[in-house]
C-alpha cells in the first residue's frame, strides 16, 4: 500500500483523498490554512485522516507520492522540500486520470474555459451520452472518478491544474486562446504560463485531436516550435480551413473529414464574437465524438449560457443591466465591449493584475458614455480612460456603483459590469460580485 499526502483540502484536495481511499491507499491530507466545513464532513465521512492550520512535516516528507492543490505556488517552502526529499508531485487531474477509462474532452485557455466546457456538456448531454462534467467547474474529477461511471468527461482545465502533469491524456484537447493572465504565478513570464496551457497536448497521439484558436498569434507562434503528432483542427474568423471551422457567408462552418455542417451566426444562442470562436470549438468537439448535425445544430441555437458571463439582468425603462462579473482580465472586457450594440454605462475596476487598458481605448471611445470604477484603487482607471470619457464617478459598493450608472444611464442604454479585474478588493470572489450586482439592479 502506497501512501499519498494531499495538499490542501478544498474540492480538488478533497476530491483526490477520496480517490486514493476509494482505491485503498495510505492517505493523508494536510491544509495550511483552515478547512471548509463542507470539507472537513467529507473528510470524515470518507473516514480520511488529515490536519488543519498547519503542515507537519513527520507526516508529509514519508509519502510515496503528494497530490498537490492547484491553489498552492509551487514555491511554497513544504513544496520545496518535498521535491528536495526526491517525492513526486502530481496534480489532481494527473492522479485521478490513472483511474479514468472515459473518453476525455478537456478545454483550457486564458478566456471561454468555462463556457466552451459547459456548451460541449451541454452538446454530449443532448447526444444522449453518459457524460460527466469537471475540472474547475462543480464536483472534482477526482472525486467523480472515484463516484461515478461515465463513458465521456467534459473537464474544464486551468493552467495551475495543468502544472504537475505527466500522463494525462485527453482524447481532445482544446485551448480556446492564450491572453496574458495570471502572470504573478508563473514568474511574470509569459513563457511559462503558455507552456503550462500546453502541456494539456503533451501526451497526445495520432489518434487524438487538438483544437485551437488559429487567429490567436499566442497559441499560432508556440506551435511552430512544436511538434504535436494529432489532427489538428482550427477554428477561424479570418479565413476558410480545409479541415476545423470558419465563417463563410454569415455562416459558422465545421468542416471534419471532407464533410460540411453550418449553422447561421444569427442561430447561435450566444451573442458575440467571442462566443462565436467558444461556438466553433464546442462544435468541433461534439462533430470529433460522432455527434450528429442535427443535435449540434439545435444545441449552439438553444444553450441558455453560464451565469456571471454577459448574462442579461433586467430591463428598467428600457436600460439592459448586464452581468458580466467573471470578465477579470483586459481581453474578456474587450469582448464585451465589442458585442455592445447601444451606448455602454460601464461599471469596471477591482484589484488591478498589472493591466494595460490602453487596448480598450478605441472601444471605449466608440461605445462608452459614461464610466463608473467600482474599486478601492481606481486611480489607473481614472488615467486611462478620463481623456476619452465624459462623465466618471467612483463607488465602494455593488449598489452605490448600481445606482450611480443608473442616473448615467438614459433609455436605449445598457448598463454592463465587467470589471477587467479580480474581485478580492470589495468581495469574496466574482461570483459575490456578480450576486450584489444583480441584487441592486432588482432593488432600483
Ligand atoms: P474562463 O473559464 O476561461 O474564465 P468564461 O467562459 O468563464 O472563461 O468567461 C470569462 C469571461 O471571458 C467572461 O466575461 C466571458 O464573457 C469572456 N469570454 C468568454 N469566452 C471568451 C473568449 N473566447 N475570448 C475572450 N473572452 C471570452
Amino acid at each position: 500500500m502506497s501512501r499519498v499526502v494531499v495538499l490542501g483540502g478544498a474540492e480538488s484536495g478533497v476530491g483526490a483523498a477520496v480517490l486514493a481511499k476509494v482505491k485503498g491507499q495510505d492517505v493523508f491530507l494536510s491544509d495550511k490554512g483552515q478547512i471548509q466545513e463542507q470539507y472537513v464532513k467529507e473528510l470524515e465521512k470518507w473516514n480520511i485522516p488529515f490536519e488543519q492550520g498547519k503542515h507537519s512535516e513527520e507526516l508529509l516528507l514519508n509519502a510515496d507520492e503528494v497530490v498537490k492543490s492547484p491553489g498552492i505556488p509551487s514555491d511554497v517552502p513544504m513544496v520545496q522540500k518535498i521535491r528536495e526529499k526526491g517525492i513526486r508531485i502530481v496534480s489532481e487531474i494527473e492522479f485521478a486520470s490513472r483511474y479514468d477509462r472515459a473518453k476525455k474532452i478537456c478545454v483550457t485557455g486564458s478566456n471561454g474555459k468555462t463556457t466552451t466546457t459547459s456548451l460541449i456538456y451541454f452538446l454530449l448531454k443532448n447526444a444522449g451520452l453518459n457524460v460527466g462534467l469537471g475540472g474547475n467547474i462543480g464536483k472534482s474529477y477526482a472525486y467523480q472518478v472515484a463516484t461515478e461511471s461515465f463513458d465521456y468527461y467534459v473537464l474544464e482545465i486551468s493552467s495551475f491544474q495543468l502544472d504537475d502533469v505527466y500522463d494525462f491524456h485527453p482524447d481532445i484537447a482544446i485551448i480556446t486562446n492564450i491572453t496574458p493572465d495570471h502572470l504573478d504565478r508563473y514568474g511574470y513570464k509569459m513563457e511559462n504560463y503558455v507552456n503550462a496551457k500546453f502541456n494539456i497536448t503533451r501526451n497526445l497521439t495520432k489518434d487524438d485531436c487538438f483544437i485551437f484558436d488559429s487567429d490567436d498569434e499566442i497559441t499560432v507562434g508556440h506551435l511552430s516550435k512544436i511538434v504535436l503528432r494529432c489532427k489538428m483542427l482550427p477554428f477561424t474568423q479570418k479565413k476558410e480551413v480545409d479541415e476545423g471551422a470558419f465563417v463563410r457567408n454569415e455562416k459558422m462552418v465545421i468542416r471534419y473529414k471532407e464533410e460540411e455542417t453550418d449553422v447561421f451566426l444569427n442561430q447561435l444562442a450566444l451573442g458575440g464574437k467571442h462566443n462565436i470562436y467558444n461556438s466553433m470549438a464546442a462544435a468541433l468537439a461534439a462533430k470529433v465524438s460522432g455527434i450528429e448535425n442535427s443535435v449540434i445544430r439545435n444545441s449552439l441555437a438553444t444553450f441558455q449560457g453560464v451565469e456571471h458571463r454577459l448574462e442579461p439582468v433586467l430591463s428598467i425603462k428600457d436600460v439592459l443591466y448586464i452581468n458580466d462579473s467573471k470578465a477579470t482580465n483586459v481581453d474578456s472586457a474587450w469582448y464585451a465591449l465589442e458585442c455592445q450594440q447601444r451606448p455602454v454605462v460601464w461599471i469596471v475596476g477591482g484589484k488591478d493584475k498589472g493591466n494595460d487598458y490602453s487596448v480598450l481605448d478605441e472601444l471605449v471611445s466608440k461605445k462608452v458614455k459614461a464610466i463608473v470604477c467600482l474599486g478601492v484603487d481606481n486611480k489607473k482607471i481614472h488615467d486611462a480612460f478620463e481623456p476619452l470619457v465624459p462623465k466618471m464617478a467612483d463607488a465602494l459598493s455593488a449598489d452605490e456603483a448600481v445606482q450611480k450608472a443608473s442616473e448615467f444611464a438614459q433609455a436605449g442604454d445598457v448598463v454592463l459590469l465587467s470589471p477587467c479585474c479580480a474581485s478580492f478588493d470589495l468581495f469574496k470572489n466574482y461570483e459575490d460580485r456578480g450576486e450584489q450586482f444583480k441584487a441592486a439592479v432588482r432593488k432600483l
